[in-house]
């Protein structure tokens, strides 16, 4: 797929990756081998019937593609960008034995923008049934609930506590991996199925979860996210200049901040920055901190590239556009300036030792290998737990190790009748698609315990 130069985009916010023209979309199709039991569908948390919608596009039925898509995915344009197809379909395709695999996802993204493009698909809605559905959180997991249930007749609303409905998707992902033109119109398409969206809503503050019931909804599902940044708890983290990853991001992307003056929210970036962390958090704020203005960006990571969980496009992305990596680093404190700036940073040399408990090689501290890092800007992106305002309001909900919500990992439903769960609020930081497999799995029983189905 085409990309922006790196000199040209780290000018500008504008998508990196340009997608596929229509004959590079068709040659790409016509190498399937349109197998009989397809590993790239079983594969795929949605379900996808993956060989159906590469035929469509090998031959030239774009509108039956994404139909295809659209059966099991609400989000394509969303998807065909952000998801690890490297690990999912495209990982298991069985091309990979004699070249390589079939590039599934940038097909979908494809399909579905040659959809925004051409022809919006019509909504397809079931009658209405009359039965009220409440959703809590507008991320992928919260959306596919929605869009699943609205199709087959729920009166489905979301209820967002931010101004605008996406989630992460919205005010995570950078523009320039992710558009939020694409976002906005997966969600009107969505609101075409009958979803009602209401922003600037907090369950737990503006309605408690015992109100939406009383409201006259049947099942509620919780698809609040992970959005609470962790912190390293080092010396200096309180001083001018640090962000949480959150922070810098929300301020990007939701707020616009790369618009300022036209839109009100400055990032006072500095010249030169140290990213904490080595997920698809740490590349995006490392990226947009270079679009921001900054001279000198750096990931500081303290296990080795091999470790790092962000997507290897992503880091290869970062790398070309001259992001330096500071791996199995570890920072130890923060120092500042007299008037509270960030001025430095002190990090120590890491080795990599036995595996922990997460399969992954324990970084261990190299005695005496400390160093000092000359920066103004720090940002922590070393994780994120869920959001608390919903759970701390709520405490009949049982909650698991971190505050994640205890699920049936089959049905998806909690310990309170008629309540379900899904995506990160569950199991931490995930994957757009997971949220969207949960959010799946939870719709699919929610339609069945409103309709009294046992099992
Ligand atoms: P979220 O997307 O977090 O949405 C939760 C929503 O609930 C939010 O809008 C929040 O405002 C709302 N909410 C919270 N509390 C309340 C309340 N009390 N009342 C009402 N609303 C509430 N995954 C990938 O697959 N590929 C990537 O490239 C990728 N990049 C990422 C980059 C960043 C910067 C981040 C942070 C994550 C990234 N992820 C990526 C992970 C992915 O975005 C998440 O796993 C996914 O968004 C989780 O979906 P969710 O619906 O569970 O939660
Ligand atoms: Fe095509 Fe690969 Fe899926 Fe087989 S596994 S159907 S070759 S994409």
């Amino acid at each position: 797929m085409k990309k922006q130069s790196p000199n040209d985009r780290i000018k500008n916010f504008n998508e990196v990756a340009l997608g596929m023209a229509e004959d590079e979309a068709v040659k790409e199709a016509t190498r399937c081998l349109f197998c009989k039991k397809p590993k790239c569908s079983l594969e795929c948390p949605v379900e996808i019937d993956i060989p159906r919608f590469i035929k469509a596009i090998k031959e030239k039925n774009f509108s039956e593609a994404i139909k295809v898509i659209k059966e099991k995915n609400n989000l394509p344009g969303v998807c065909g960008r952000v998801c690890p197809q490297e690990d999912q379909c495209e990982g298991v395709c069985i091309l990979n034995a004699k070249s390589k695999p079939i590039n599934i996802g940038t097909l979908e993204r494809f399909a579905a923008d040659w959809e925004l493009k051409n022809q919006p698909t019509s909504a397809e809605s079931s009658k209405e049934n009359g039965q009220k559905v409440a959703v809590i959180g507008s991320g992928p997991a919260g959306l596919t609930v929605a869009g699943y249930l609205a199709k087959i007749g729920y009166s489905v609303t979301v209820f967002e506590a931010l101004h605008a409905a996406g989630g992460v998707l919205i005010y995570g992902i950078p523009e320039f991996r992710l558009p939020k033109d694409i976002v906005k119109k997966e969600i009107e398409y969505l609101k075409s199925l009958g979803v009602k969206i209401i922003p600037n809503y907090i369950v737990g503050k503006t309605a408690t979860l015992k109100e939406l019931f009383e409201q006259g909804y049947k099942a509620v599902f919780i698809g609040t996210g992970a959005g609470l940044p962790s912190f390293m708890n080092i010396p200096g983290e309180n001083l001018n200049r640090v962000y949480s990853s959150n922070e810098l991001l929300t301020r990007a992307n939701l707020m616009k901040a790369y618009l300022f003056p036209k839109y009100d929210t400055p990032i006072n970036i500095g010249k030169s920055v140290a990213v904490i962390g080595g997920g698809n958090t740490a590349m995006d704020s490392a990226r947009v901190s270079l679009r921001l203005g900054a001279e000198k960006v750096y990931i500081v990571y303290r296990r080795s590239d091999k470790e790092m969980p962000a997507r290897k496009e992503e880091i290869e992305n970062a790398k070309e556009e001259g992001i330096i990596f500071h791996t199995l680093t570890l920072p130890k404190k923060i120092l500042g300036d007299e008037k509270g700036f960030v001025k430095s940073m002190e990090c120590i040399k890491m080795e990599l030792g036995e595996p922990d408990s997460s399969g992954r090689r324990r970084p261990i501290p190299i005695k005496g290998s400390e160093f000092i890092m000359d920066v103004d800007t720090v940002v922590v992106a070393v994780g994120q737990s869920p959001n608390p305002v919903f759970l701390k309001a709520t405490p009949e909900l049982k909650l698991g190790k971190w505050d994640k919500i205890v699920v049936d990992p089959d049905t998806q439903a909690t310990n309170l009748k008629g309540v379900y769960a899904g995506g990160d609020a569950t199991y931490g930081d995930n994957t757009v698609i997971a949220a969207m497999g949960a959010g799946k799995r939870a719709a699919k029983s929610i339609d069945k315990y409103l309709k009294g189905v046992k099992k």
